[in-house]
C-alpha cells in the first residue's frame, strides 16, 4: 500500500482488475479520440488556467473546511466538514462539468449531451453549457422526468433540451442507452459529459482528477488549521463514487489516512430494496467498464434503490471497486431511516442542512469508533434544498 501507482488508473484504463473500455465498436472513435488527448488536455497551461479561474470566481472555490464543534462533541472526535454544498448548484458535481465543458471545448465539439438519474448532473451540465454557449441535450427516462419536475424546469430555464427516454423502464439506464445512441450517430461535433467515475475509460480517470480538487483543498486547510495535512478518517457517500474519488485521491498513497466509503443500504442490505453494491455485488461489466455491480444470478443488472436520488446507482466506479478488492478503503451501508436522522441531526446541530446522500455519510460515524483526538473528513458532497420534499414527508424532526 506505498505506492499511489496502485490505486490509480494503469496506461491500459485498468485499476486492478477493474476498469478498461467494454463499448459498441461504433463508439470506439469517439472513446479513442478522448483517450488520446485527454491527459495533454487537462495538463496544459490553457486548460488549468481557465478551470482554476473558473472553480474560483463561477464555483465558489476553495470551499470551507470547517470544524463541526456541536458535532464533534457529540461524537468524541474532531469532524470537520468539507463544505461542497456551497459550490454553486449546490454540490460537488459542477467540478466535473466545468472541466469537461473546457474539454469539450479544447478537442472543438460544439454540443453536450448527458444522462441524468434524479436530474442533478443535468442541471450542472446545462448550467456549464448555458455559461459557454453550447447547446445542450440532457436523456432522462420519463418516469425520472415525472419524478423530478424541478429540476426538468430548471434544466429548460438554463435552455437545455431535456429528451424522455421511452424505451425500456424509462429510468436511468435507458437515458444512458439512448445518449450513447446519439453520441454514435453524431461523433464529430458532440461531446458526451458523464457525472461521475464510470463509463469507459478514460472517463472514470477524467472525472477523478477534475473531483480532485476536493482533496487537494483538504489537504492545505488541514494543514492550515492542524499543523498536519493528514487527517486520521477521510468519510464519502458513494453513488457512482465522483465525490468520494475526489476526497480521496491525494490520500490514495498516505496509508496512515483511513478512507470510508458509504454506500446506500436502502431499506436495509438484505431487504430487496439497497444500493448497496459492495455487500450485495459481483463483478460484471456497467456502463462500458469492468466493476462491482448488483445482479441477478444469470447477470441481469438489479434494480437498486435508495431513499437519496443520487445514490440509487446498481454498481460503483472502478476506482472504489479496486478501493474494496484491494482493502484500500473500508465500505460501510447506511439505511434510508439513519440517514435520514443524521440529516436532521446536523441541521439542528450545526445549522447546515445537508443533501440525503451526504447524511448517509454523517450516518455512518456512528458506526466508527473514535480516539478523541482522531481528526476526522466528511466531505458533504451536497446541500439539501432539492430533498425538502423527501424531509418534509419522512417528518421525525
Ligand atoms: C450525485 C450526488 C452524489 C453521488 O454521486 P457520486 O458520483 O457518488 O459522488 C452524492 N452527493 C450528492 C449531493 C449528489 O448530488
Amino acid at each position: 500500500m506505498s505506492s499511489k501507482a496502485i490505486f490509480t488508473v494503469n496506461e491500459h484504463g485498468y485499476y486492478g482488475n477493474f476498469g478498461g473500455s467494454y463499448i459498441p465498436e461504433m463508439l470506439y472513435p469517439n472513446v479513442e479520440e478522448l483517450r488520446e488527448k485527454y491527459l495533454q488536455i487537462l495538463n496544459s497551461a490553457e486548460f488549468q488556467k481557465d478551470y482554476n479561474h473558473l472553480l474560483r470566481d463561477y464555483v465558489g472555490r476553495p470551499t470551507p473546511l470547517y470544524l463541526a464543534n456541536r458535532l464533534s462533541e457529540q461524537l468524541g472526535a474532531n469532524i470537520y466538514l468539507k463544505r461542497e454544498d456551497l459550490c454553486h448548484t449546490g454540490a460537488h458535481k459542477v467540478n466535473n462539468t466545468v472541466g469537461q465543458i473546457l474539454m469539450a471545448k479544447a478537442l472543438g465539439k460544439k454540443k453536450i449531451i448527458a444522462e441524468t438519474g434524479a436530474g442533478q448532473h443535468g442541471v450542472a451540465t446545462a448550467t456549464v453549457c448555458a455559461l459557454m454557449g453550447l447547446e445542450c441535450i440532457v436523456y432522462m427516462g420519463e418516469i425520472d422526468t415525472q419524478r423530478q419536475r424541478p429540476n426538468v424546469e430548471r434544466m429548460k430555464l438554463l435552455g437545455a433540451e431535456v429528451r424522455p427516454a421511452l424505451s425500456g423502464s424509462r429510468t436511468l439506464k435507458d437515458a444512458t442507452n439512448e445518449a450513447m445512441r446519439h453520441w454514435i450517430n453524431n461523433p464529430a461535433d458532440t461531446h458526451y459529459i458523464i457525472g461521475s467515475v464510470v463509463g469507459p475509460h478514460p472517463y472514470p480517470d477524467m472525472v477523478a482528477r477534475l473531483q480532485a480538487v476536493i482533496s487537494k483543498e483538504i489537504r492545505e486547510q488541514l494543514k492550515e488549521k492542524t499543523g498536519n495535512e493528514l487527517p486520521d478518517y477521510v468519510v464519502a457517500c458513494v453513488g457512482g463514487g465522483s465525490n468520494a474519488a475526489g476526497a480521496f485521491y491525494h490520500y490514495l498513497d498516505e496509508p496512515s489516512v483511513k478512507l470510508v466509503a458509504v454506500e446506500a443500504a436502502g431499506k436495509g442490505v438484505h431487504s430487496g430494496e439497497s444500493a448497496a453494491t459492495t455487500a450485495l455485488g459481483k463483478p460484471g461489466i456497467l456502463h462500458g467498464s469492468k466493476t462491482i455491480l448488483m445482479q441477478t444470478e444469470d447477470g441481469q443488472v438489479t434494480e437498486p434503490y435508495s431513499i437519496s436520488a443520487g445514490l440509487d446507482y446498481p454498481g460503483i466506479g472502478p476506482f472504489h471497486a479496486h478501493l474494496f478488492d484491494s482493502k484500500r478503503a473500508d465500505f460501510l451501508a447506511v439505511t434510508d431511516e439513519d440517514a435520514m436522522q443524521a440529516g436532521v441531526n446536523l441541521s439542528k446541530t450545526e445549522g447546515i442542512i445537508p443533501a440525503i446522500e451526504s447524511a448517509h455519510a454523517l450516518s455512518a460515524l456512528q458506526q466508527m469508533k473514535f480516539k478523541s483526538d482522531d481528526v476526522v473528513v466528511v466531505n458533504l458532497s451536497g446541500r439539501g434544498d432539492k430533498d425538502l420534499e423527501t424531509y418534509i414527508k419522512w417528518g421525525g424532526y
